[in-house]
């Protein structure tokens, strides 16, 4: 079975529930990387956001005269910067997408809690306001539909709301 991160076969490591195996080191790398280009999206952002924010106050009529008077810089050369900026947006925009797909889809096959368990469980809370089997409000937590064992996923689609307290959910939570 091959790694999803590396795509080179693997038997060491973080099991999934879709057969396939994630080297440790992989997948520390994606989440570093996710965090590398969430950084840069936001650093990137930022910029065009100020080169906007000049280009608005450049074509003002006081921006106007003192392109006039040269007291600043040509505007075509500004929307250019602005162009290219937009393009490195993008690009780290779309790094940011890949490696966070990927790793969604690592944590919705985990064979364990994965590291986002809390705001996957905050999600289903939200769904149900009572447990799903009994109607109860107290001591519930989120839940497998198909448990992983019989591979499912951790997907909000395969997740539900239910207390722990009868024998009949135990039993599922237990198994699941
Ligand atoms: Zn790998
Ligand atoms: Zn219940």
């Amino acid at each position: 079975m091959a790694c999803p991160v590396c795509q080179s076969p693997s038997t060491d490591g973080v099991p999934l529930s879709n057969g396939t195996v994630v080297h440790v080191h992989c997948l520390k790398g994606l989440t570093g990387s996710l965090s590398t280009s969430e950084r840069a999206v936001s650093v990137r952002r930022t910029r065009v956001a100020r080169m906007r924010a000049m280009l608005a106050r450049w074509n003002t009529t006081i921006g106007r005269i003192e392109r006039f008077l040269g007291r600043i810089a040509d505007l075509e050369d500004l929307e250019s910067r602005i162009a290219a900026a937009e393009t490195a947006l993008l690009a780290a925009e779309s790094a940011q997408n890949d490696a966070e797909s990927l790793l969604l889809e690592i944590y919705d096959h985990m064979l364990e809690y994965p590291p986002d368990w809390a705001a996957r469980s905050a999600a289903v809370r939200k769904r149900y306001v009572v447990c799903s089997e009994c109607g109860s409000d107290s001591m519930l937590q989120a839940h497998h539909v198909v448990p992983l064992s019989k591979g499912g996923t951790n997907r909000l689609a395969n997740l539900t709301w239910e207390c722990t307290r009868f024998d009949g959910h135990l039993v599922k939570s237990i198994l699941s």
